[in-house]
């Protein structure tokens, strides 16, 4: 028998805490919620939940530092449910390494297709080539979520970057459309919000591969059609 996926909550709000609880346990996952970070922080190790959902209006911290810690430091995939529903704030969380961001108020539906749609992506990853790759001085390691430079320091990629980058390898040197990433990465939000997404998400790789943000030599940015992801392996 194959292990239940483990899934993290984090949400102060008891009602909605409970109601998570309910529809999550109802579909097989082994779910633990939590009310404060504190808690959820303390039992993470221990737990290692594939997905963790997380509110970022909490009680005892601020959700956006709790959302960059949790992206840079651990492997789990992130949606973060708020009641920030701004392209600001969506955007802030993206940026902190949010994989994807669900605005309160929203049917139970909606959130376990998205889950459903993180862990699709996460389990594609490994497996789907080989997972070690040079990409301008550094290298990825897109199973084990890792990038390394030249002088050896290693940072952490988070599920979306990895699933870019994924894309991005099994298709080098030629146009990927953003409607490609859409579909690869099973994307549900409205276009404007996925385009301000991707945009930020490929900064921010862009940043990670020290690629230039002024002119990119490794993902360059084919205007109003997609990227072209410039790889000298065969
Ligand atoms: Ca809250």
């Amino acid at each position: 028998m194959t292990e239940p996926i483990r899934v993290s909550i984090l949400e102060d709000s008891l009602e909605l805490q409970r109601l998570l609880v309910d529809v999550l346990t109802g579909i097989g996952y082994d779910v633990r919620a939590y009310g404060r970070a504190k808690d959820f922080e303390l039992d993470f190790a221990q737990f290692k939940p594939k997905v963790s959902i997380i509110d970022l209006g909490l009680p005892d911290k601020d959700g956006l530092g709790l959302l960059h810690k949790m992206s840079t430091e651990h492997d789990t995939a992130i949606l973060v449910i708020s009641g920030r529903s701004s392209l600001t704030d969506k955007i802030a969380g993206f940026e902190l390494g949010a994989d994807d961001y669900l605005a309160k108020p929203f049917e139970m539906p909606e959130l376990v297709a998205r889950i459903k749609a993180l862990l699709r992506r996460s389990r594609s990853l490994p497996d789907k080539r080989k997972s070690i790759h040079t990409v301008g001085n550094v290298t990825v390691d897109l199973s084990q979520f890792t990038l390394t430079d030249c002088n050896g320091n290693e940072e952490r990629l988070s599920a979306s970057e990895v699933a870019i980058l994924t894309v991005f390898v099994d298709n080098p040197n030629r146009l990927v459309t953003r409607d490609k990433l859409r579909e690869e990465l099973q994307d549900r939000s409205d276009q404007h919000s996925f385009d301000r997404a991707i945009d930020v998400r490929v900064s921010r790789l862009r940043s990670k591969l020290k690629d230039s943000p002024k002119t990119p030599k490794i993902i360059k940015t084919v205007y109003g059609a997609g990227y072209i992801f410039i790889s000298e392996a065969d």
